[in-house]
């Protein structure tokens, strides 16, 4: 009886935490920091930390997108912004590719958006050796991974010949509108507002988590592991906290860049391509031919905050 009991009990713990596990990778996209002009190192070194932090509290272990270009002043290296990059290696975090200047792959021919792919690595690369961590993973600037299958496939051989895993996103967002924002409001020393905002955009993200994990649902009947994008900015150095623990609440368990390309659905194949820069779920959901009705209640961002934006 007793064993049958242990058996029972071993049963019900391996498998309903495995049925209700969700899990969510989370990639900060645009290092060392998104600035809006402010370029203080005091001020890039007060994001870092922040963000730093907050992966260390929750257990985040994330991956950093870099824009080399972003290192130098004056064709020179930049020891301090390196010194941010160090940061995030020295902490146990990873860097990946994000380009060195942020080009539009849709809008340039292959030739030099590889040349930027490849002058893209020059630091990161080196520095993540140093540190000891991996550097093999790839970010589209604003999501965009050629327009034509021919310009896609040429694209996915040259990052696979050197070496890359491409890092696609499943919660696609606008953050960076938000972060535009609160950027303003900071500007203009509105402690009210800031928070008005930062309020906005915890909901805003709840939402587009949920749209998501519904979004999952529907092509895969499962809530897959996710893949979080968002930027180096004030605003998530200020407010990734509550939204970690948004996520924790809903039940996520944070995981890795390559731990979350173990879910199967990450090789779900894309076979339709327009101009469009938006979430893999997105665009497996367009491959496999579903209805207008799949995109239906995509949360917007609010126009007070696009006006503040601007
Ligand atoms: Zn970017």
């Amino acid at each position: 009886m007793k064993y049958i009991f242990t058996l029972l009990l071993l049963i019900l713990t391996i498998q309903i935490p495995r049925a209700q596990e969700k899990t969510m990778c989370i990639t900060v996209d645009d290092l060392p920091v998104v600035p809006y002009g402010i370029d203080d190192h005091d001020f890039h070194l007060e994001i870092t930390k922040s963000l730093i932090n907050t992966f260390d509290q929750f257990e985040i272990p994330a991956i950093g997108y870099v824009n080399e270009s972003k290192l130098y002043n004056n064709d020179e290296v930049d020891s301090a912004k390196v010194k941010l990059l160090e940061m995030w290696l020295q902490n146990g975090y990873e860097l990946g590719n994000h380009t060195f200047s942020h080009k539009n792959y849709h809008q340039i021919p292959f030739e030099e958006f590889t040349d930027d792919v490849l002058k893209g690595e020059k630091v990161s690369k080196k520095l993540s050796k140093e540190y000891g961590r991996s550097y093999q993973f790839f970010r589209h600037p604003y999501l965009r991974i050629g327009n034509s299958q021919a310009h896609a496939d040429s694209l996915v051989d040259f990052l696979q010949t050197h070496g890359y895993r491409v890092a696609p996103v499943t919660i696609d967002n606008e953050d960076y509108i938000f972060a535009k924002a609160y950027h303003n409001a900071f500007k203009q020393d509105d402690g009210e507002l800031m928070k008005k905002i930062g309020e906005a955009y915890i909901e805003y993200m709840t939402q587009k988590m949920k749209f998501y994990e519904a979004s999952s649902e529907k092509l895969f009947d499962r809530n897959i592991a996710q893949t979080l994008l968002i930027h180096a900015n004030l605003l998530n150095a200020h407010y990734l906290d509550d939204l970690a623990g948004v996520y924790k609440q809903h039940g996520y368990r944070f995981i890795s860049q390559s731990e979350v390309l173990e879910d199967p659905a990450y090789r779900t194949p894309v076979t339709r391509y327009g101009n469009w820069g938006i979430s893999w779920i997105d665009r497996w959901a367009i491959s496999r031919k579903v209805g207008r009705e799949f995109f239906e209640g995509d949360p917007a961002t609010p126009d007070f905050i696009r006006n503040i934006a601007n």
